[in-house]
């Protein structure tokens, strides 16, 4: 059995690859739902819907978000009635926020009702909310009032100074069911290439989540996020550099440490290995970019093959 902790984009291509290589009934990937938000009344789950969009083949590959083939038409009406329109969702996306919206008013939980949308996409990986309490990021702006994950990231275009992170509910907040389990049993972890503070961030901030992953550091493989210094995409870089890291591989080794003994890092920052190594975690290099299926598959078949 692989876990795989998962943010957005960045995830679900590691994982669309990933299931070329093991069965997709093999596969757990623990989700993060700090991005989640309520929007026109709907509950909506980003960093989910992009996973399993993207194992079902639904998703647009232009934008890494939403579904191929989208239409607009219920955004060009919110927009003639002056509604909040910063926030696109597509007329067939809105379908899967009204379903789950609808499924916890009568009572679902967050992991039945993602349980119940990937089973209609046909997606077998186990995929699962790491928690069904409500979990929210905050954002501190340098110049300006503390928002909301989706106001910073889409309506601010992550495009201002940031001097701290916060995952609101966390504390209270449980993992979901199965998170731990997945953690303990798991024969590789694998973590993703996401967002290291907004996407892995709000995963090890529910109680347990941080320990568990303590107890597996030899078992624990990551993909850098982080190329030549930057993201490929989204504000990975900058908030790294905010919370006092570097924005590198080396920073990212730094980040992951304490709990992830084999970071692996793209073949264009292969002078870093050494001081990746210097941080006490063991270095892959290869090539990272998933820019095809193929490519994403080899990928996973070398980070499986990394940690036997
Ligand atoms: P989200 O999609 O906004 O939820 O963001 P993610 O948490 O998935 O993080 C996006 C991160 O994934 C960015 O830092 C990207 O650099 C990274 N990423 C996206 N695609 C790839 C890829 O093909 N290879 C690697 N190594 N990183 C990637
Ligand atoms: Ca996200």
């Amino acid at each position: 059995m692989i876990t795989a902790l998962a943010g957005g984009v960045g995830a679900a291509r590691m994982l669309r690859g990933m299931i070329e290589v093991v069965p997709p009934t093999d596969i757990t990937a623990i989700v993060n739902t700090g991005d989640d938000t309520v929007l026109h009344g709907l509950h909506i789950s980003p960093d989910l819907d992009t996973v399993v969009y993207t194992l079902a083949d639904a998703i647009n590959l232009d934008t890494g978000w939403g579904l191929a083939g989208e239409t607009w038409r219920v955004m060009e009406s919110l927009g003639r009635l002056g509604g909040v329109t910063w926030f696109n969702l597509g007329d067939q996306d809105l379908a899967t926020h009204c379903y789950r919206t609808q499924r916890l008013y009568e009572g679902a939980t967050l992991g039945m009702v993602t349980g119940e949308l990937a089973r209609a996409w046909g997606v077998e990986v186990d995929v699962v909310p790491v928690t069904d309490d409500p979990l929210r990021t905050r954002l501190q702006l340098v110049d300006g009032p503390e928002v909301g994950f989706q106001e910073y990231f889409v309506k601010m275009r992550h495009d201002v100074a940031v001097s701290g992170v916060r995952f609101e509910g966390a504390e209270q907040a449980r993992p979901g069911p199965g998170v731990l389990e997945a953690i303990v049993r798991a024969e590789t972890i694998v973590v993703c290439p996401s967002n290291p503070v907004v996407s892995i961030g709000p995963l090890l901030a529910v109680p347990g989540v941080l320990e568990q992953l303590q107890n597996r550091r030899e078992r624990i493989i990551g993909v850098s996020p982080i190329i030549a210094g930057a993201a490929l995409k989204g504000p990975a870089d900058r908030l790294l550099r905010e919370m006092g890291f570097e924005s590198s591989v080396v920073g990212v080794a730094r980040w992951y440490a304490s709990w992830m003994g084999t970071l692996v890092i793209d073949e264009s920052d292969a002078p870093s290995a050494a001081d990746v190594e210097a941080e006490g975690v063991r270095c892959v290099v290869v090539p990272t970019i998933m820019s095809s299926v193929a490519r994403s598959a080899a990928l996973s078949r070398t980070v499986l093959d990394a940690v036997g």
